[in-house]
């Protein structure tokens, strides 16, 4: 491991921050934090945290001593000054001198001694940091140092490998205790560099920035060194099937699998999936003992809040075979949930039963033959869980290959995962409605469509946008931004539509809610129109719903949790216009099919409804039709627009929010909602 620090960035990093009035002892904290936080193998997702020692003004000016030390929700690859709130370095001083401190009593004393009463909360380590006395200090949970230190005999290990330089800290979960003990370490070793946590991470010091972190570089790189001697081979291939399932096939049946029915009857828990199938995570999955090393328990604490203390493993999809798999997943995941409710029972009644159980699904799951999948209600934190999970994989491969891989025990595993302090760092805030599904919108490039998607993302649902035009769905998706999947999709191509939804698998894990709108207009008298046109419209206005449903159909079988089937029906299917039969006509047999997947699919629990929209101005009606409608009836564009009984334009966020209100309504299908203004002619009875 190399270091990537660079005087003249630092100093341009002390310029730049002396500009907004930040000192230089924090501009270079600022500096290495970043440095240390954009390498995955010191830090990932918050697993880890530095501070520095420095004067600043208090809210009077007054020059206060404190400790600038990494704030919690704070990204250390993308560090600012603002997320190193500074604390009062007299009162933390103070504190050691108590037998114990509880964890809330820590955070509150930690708050009141901010010198910005609305910073954010200073890391749940800033005792530890402000216990020892260099200047700067940086912690990381590097994944060798784990390889090393996740051994039986680990502390020997490193003790060795690091030769009286490091303190070694006996493993003890973060908090006051922890801090207690690090520095009693550090003092009967005073010339120590810095820390190894066991089972947890590393602490380096300096008197500089650059100090405190080429002494990280310097310390995991060594870690590093000790890993590649006297290396055994390790993960001997288990048999496995011939050919193994696409993963557009396997992935619907494990997110299906590792979804909970809620109380309120049709509604699901479910989770997003994020595939991994690189070689390390391979030769990990497909090893013939991956049942043991798998199931050993987190390779550093911090981790359980995300992934759990262990994953699912399921056996490996045969290609062919989905039921056979489904049925084996199925099966799998109860053991899990049966062996995780054990788990925390056993464990709250040792802890005095005032804990609340989490839900008892797994984050992460080993598929032989294929990889591993990174599950959450977002897919942000299925990326998170996936991360993790690698990065896991690494530290176990590694430390199985120069001893035996050994995590904390299980109780320390449940302190931590039940660890208020654990807890916050994944916010309270109230879930949204569509949280945990996978929602597909056809035509996504055109206004009804982006309107469709852009709400069903604002509700918390994961959107695919599939439309024939690249370049629209993307941009549409780019508008929506965070995890928002653009994919191509002619929907009169089956192949093309068959493609689009193994991609949308494949990348969320499934398919819950399909919004079939893609859809254009053609006219003619149908005493005298061209059959050629009849059949074009038929082949997008009919047929691509059909094939569009088909496939939803088929992932939402695969995975068992019912789903939502919406169409664009348009009010044509009800109330022709004169020449538009062309149009209306495949649109009034689209409407049938609603119908006939709502009563064919109602017992799997899947729901089929439609919305009949009329005069939204859109790819089908555009603004220059729009013009010249309105001149021919001698109307103005907004006469013309809100021509309806209650004489309001109906907009595509209009449309938007009824397909909204019918994926969250849990008890109808075969609905049909019309969205018009009011068009007595086009009501249904
Ligand atoms: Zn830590």
């Amino acid at each position: 491991m190399q270091s990537r620090y660079v005087e003249s960035d630092a100093g341009a990093a002390i310029e730049r921050y002396a500009r907004v009035g930040v000192g230089r002892d924090l501009a270079l904290r600022v500096y290495t934090t970043r440095l240390l936080g954009q390498d995955p193998r010191l830090v990932l997702h918050g697993g880890g945290n530095t501070s520095v020692k420095t004067t600043v003004p208090d809210l009077l000016g007054q020059g206060t001593a404190v400790l600038c030390v990494k704030g919690t929700g704070w990204d250390m690859g993308a560090m600012e000054p603002p997320g190193m709130p500074a604390v009062r370095m007299e009162p933390l001083l103070k504190l050691r001198g108590r037998e114990a401190v509880n964890d809330e009593e820590m955070v509150r004393f930690q708050r009141a001694s901010l010198i910005d009463p609305m910073a954010p909360n200073p890391s749940v380590e800033t005792l530890l940091h402000a216990f020892v006395p260099h200047k700067f200090v940086d912690h990381t949970h590097a994944t060798a140092i784990l390889s090393l230190s996740d051994q039986p005999d680990g502390e020997a290990i490193c003790a060795d490998v690091f030769d009286g330089r490091m303190g070694i800290v006996p493993y003890i979960m973060p908090g006051f205790a922890l801090a207690k003990k690090s520095a009693e370490v550090f003092e009967a070793n005073p010339k120590a560099e810095g820390l190894i946590l066991h089972k947890h991470g590393i602490f380096t010091f300096g008197a500089s920035a650059r100090d405190a972190y080429e002494r990280m570089i310097e310390m995991v790189s060594r870690a590093e060194a000790r890993l590649a001697q006297n290396r055994k081979s390790v993960f001997v291939t288990a048999q496995l099937p011939q050919q193994c399932a696409a993963l557009a096939v396997a992935a619907p049946i494990v997110r299906g699998a590792c979804s909970l029915e809620e109380t309120t009857d049709g509604a699901w828990r479910r989770l997003i999936l994020e595939f991994r199938g690189g070689d390390a995570v391979r030769t990990f999955v497909d090893g013939a003992e991956v049942a043991r090393y798998s199931q050993a328990g987190v390779v550093t604490p911090d981790h359980t809040i995300r992934t759990k203390n262990w994953p699912l493993v399921l056996p490996a999809p045969a290609d062919g075979k989905a039921e056979e798999f489904k049925r084996a997943a199925a099966a799998a995941v109860a053991v899990f949930i049966e062996r995780y409710k054990a788990y925390f029972a056993r464990n709250n009644a040792r802890v005095g039963g005032t804990k609340k159980m989490l839900d008892p699904l797994p984050r992460v799951a080993l598929v032989p033959g294929l990889g591993l999948f990174g599950l959450g209600r977002s897919k942000k934190d299925a990326k998170v869980a996936a991360d993790l999970a690698e990065a896991a994989i690494e530290s176990i491969t590694d430390a199985e290959a120069i001893g035996r891989f050994e995590s904390i025990s299980e109780a320390d595993m449940f302190d931590v995962e039940y660890w208020s302090l654990e807890q916050a760092k994944l916010g309270s805030a109230k879930e949204l409605p569509l949280a945990g599904q996978v929602a597909v919108v056809t035509g996504a490039g055109g206004a009804i469509g982006a309107a469709t998607a852009r709400a069903f993302a604002a509700a918390g649902g994961e959107v695919a946008l599939l439309d024939v035009n690249e370049e629209a769905a993307r941009a549409a998706a780019k508008a929506i931004g965070g995890a928002a999947l653009a994919v191509r999709c002619d929907v009169t191509d089956a192949s093309s539509v068959h493609d689009a939804f193994d991609q949308v698998a494949a990348h969320f894990g499934g398919v819950d809610i399909v919004v079939s709108n893609a859809g254009a207009a053609w006219q003619g008298r149908i005493g005298e129109v061209d059959e050629a046109i009849l059949r074009q419209s038929f082949e997008l206005n009919f047929y691509g719903h059909q094939r569009v449903a088909q496939n939803a159909v088929r992932i939402m079988l695969a995975q068992g949790t019912g789903g939502c089937l919406l169409f664009n029906v348009s009010k044509q299917a009800i109330n022709p216009g004169p020449n538009f039969g062309p149009y209306g006509l495949p649109k009034a047999a689209t409407l049938f099919l609603v119908r006939q997947y709502a009563l064919d699919y109602g017992a799997d629990g899947i729901r089929a409804n439609a919305v009949n929209a009329d005069r939204i101005r859109s790819g089908i009606l555009t603004d220059a039709m729009i013009a010249q409608r309105s001149l021919a009836r001698g109307l103005s564009e907004k006469e013309y627009m809100s021509g309806n009984l209650l004489g309001r334009e109906v907009t595509a966020q209009d449309v938007a929010q009824a397909f909204l209100a019918q994926a969250l309504a849990l008890k109808t299908t075969a609905d049909v909602t019309t969205v018009d203004g009011g068009n007595i002619a086009a009501a249904l009875r």
